[in-house]
């Protein structure tokens, strides 16, 4: 593996896309170093933006041939580390961002066939301009990208619906490192023809090689929407509402999401235009997300219905029903903000586990038994996607405590959460990947022969291991 690139062989690169679709000034590289949590800083010499899958591919051919390593970059929105080149390193970047095409809309057939640069608003927005719903929404729509979206096999806030980008995705289009193209473009529902490619690819956090293009999945835009926050007494509570709420809505629950007290807090002090939307305090809420494909009216009648049965029953202590799109927006935005409304509260560190649905509540109260016990003081924060049984179980440092000497205990924290997500049957990832946060993490957790199959395939994929070294599993 080449350790730094030579002027000539970077010239080589740069004449593949064009001197104008290259970064090579540190200062316009250094955005693409560098992310969201900072946790990482990457090095690299050269942004290369190819517009078109053949430049792609020639990029990739190259790389393969003089051993050079890639690493793809989309919205580098990523949790993980997995867009962010190696410290020390001469990785070079490839950013899709130029490649924002949406080739096709198939209105009748509900797919859509886009480029993988094309930022998840803007095919959310191309989907609705056909009368059509792409459901994939996460706090960071407007700036990921579709490339970044399946190589993550991102969640969001629709997954108890709709899925994850997994199922949201029909068919692909790949670079392979060699510089090969594999044109699964396809549009089938229904198509049991050997091993699933497509399903490698996503999820793969490109390590196999670089999307360029895919197929998803379009879904009716629903005629009802309502949205209702509910102040409630404990996790226990929300768990018995949420079988009510599944029994009684079925697949028109959309989102069902939990909030801790300090998270409404949280947003309330530093979001702006955030407020509590209940007039008195309660230790737990619930974001509650009914849509249904006939009428506002039966979406009204089941919230409605819900909520009472919710009071009847005691789990509901109160509750407000957005009145408007614009309240619903700003529910949901609430949701969204609070990971954003930790970072001025100092310190945090960050999980994203799941767990059986049932067992949220045993983790819940074993988790925070332990981190108190390790770490007095700590603010937990933990909020997140109930239905689905996935947590972000992020701990703020204590009030006045020194940013990093908490840091620092990230390991010991991560050891104590992800402990009790496995003795539950849970995962350590449920939404961000792997990248290089919990790369040796998931070798020490992870079957050895599930390790080894994952090497043999990244070995096959990418026998110069070109593709975004260092990253997912080491080989
Ligand atoms: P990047 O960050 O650029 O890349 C992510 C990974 O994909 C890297 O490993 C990169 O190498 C690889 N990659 C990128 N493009 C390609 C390509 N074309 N081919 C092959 N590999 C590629 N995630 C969730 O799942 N659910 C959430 O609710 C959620 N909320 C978020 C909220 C905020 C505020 C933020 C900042 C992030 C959130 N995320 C969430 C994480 C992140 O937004 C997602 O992981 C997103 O899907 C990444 O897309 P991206 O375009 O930014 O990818």
């Amino acid at each position: 593996m080449t350790q730094t690139v030579s002027p000539a062989l970077l010239d080589r690169f740069a004449s593949i896309v064009g001197e104008g679709h290259v970064l090579r000034a540190a200062a316009d590289i250094a955005p693409h170093l560098v992310e969201n949590r900072g946790l990482y800083h990457g090095a690299s010499p050269m942004v290369l933006k190819p517009g078109s899958v053949a430049e792609v591919s020639a990029i990739l051919k190259l790389a393969s041939e003089t051993g050079t390593a890639i690493v793809p970059q989309t919205g580098n929105t990523g949790l993980v580390g997995g867009q962010t080149p190696r410290e020390g390193s001469a990785d070079i970047l490839v950013s899709l961002e130029r490649m924002t095409r949406i080739r096709d809309v198939d209105p009748v057939g509900n797919t859509m066939v886009v480029d993988a640069g094309c930022i998840l608003a803007e095919v959310q927005k191309a989907a609705e301009e056909h009368g059509r719903m792409f459901p994939l929404s996460l706090g960071s729509e407007g700036s990921c990208r579709i490339g970044g979206n399946l190589s993550t096999n991102a969640g969001g806030t629709a997954v108890l619906a709709y899925g994850n980008m997994r199922q949201l995705c029909l068919g692909l289009e790949v670079v392979l490192p060699t510089g090969e193209i594999w044109d699964g473009l396809r549009r089938l529902k229904k198509d049991n023809t050997g091993y699933d490619l497509r399903d490698l690819f996503i999820g793969a956090e490109g390590t196999l090689g670089i999307i360029t293009g895919a197929v998803l999945k379009l879904f009716p835009q629903p005629l009802g929407h309502q949205v209702a926050f509910a102040g409630i007494a404990s996790v226990e509570d929300a768990l018995t509402l949420f079988k009510d709420a599944s029994s009684r809505c079925g697949p028109a629950l959309t989102g069902f999401e939990l909030m801790p007290r300090i998270g409404v807090e949280f947003t309330s002090r530093h979001i702006p235009g955030v407020r509590d939307p209940l007039s008195s305090p309660h230790p737990w809420y619930v974001l509650i997300d009914i849509s249904t494909s006939d009428s506002a009216e039966t979406a009204g009648r089941m919230m409605t219905a819900l909520l009472e049965q919710g009071y009847e029953a005691g789990l509901i202590k109160d509750a407000t029903v957005a009145a408007s799109e614009a309240q619903q927006k700003a529910l949901w935005h609430m949701r969204e903000s609070m990971s954003d409304a930790q970072k001025p509260e100092g310190g945090s560190i960050k999980h994203d586990v799941s767990v059986p649905v049932a067992s949220i509540p045993a983790f819940m109260h074993e988790a925070e038994n332990a981190i108190m016990a390790a770490l007095p003081g700590a603010r937990i924060c933990a909020f997140g996607h109930m239905g689905d049984g996935n947590i972000h179980y992020n701990i703020s440092q204590p009030v006045g405590a020194d940013k990093a000497a908490f840091i620092a205990r990230w390991r010991e924290m991560n050891k104590i959460v992800h402990g009790l997500v496995l003795q539950h049957g849970g995962s350590i990832s449920a939404e961000h990947g792997i990248g290089q946060l919990k790369r040796d993490e998931l070798a020490s957790i992870r079957p050895q022969i599930e390790m080894d199959l994952m090497r043999r395939i990244k070995r096959a994929f990418d026998p110069a291991g070109v593709m975004n070294p260092g990253k997912v599993v080491a080989v």
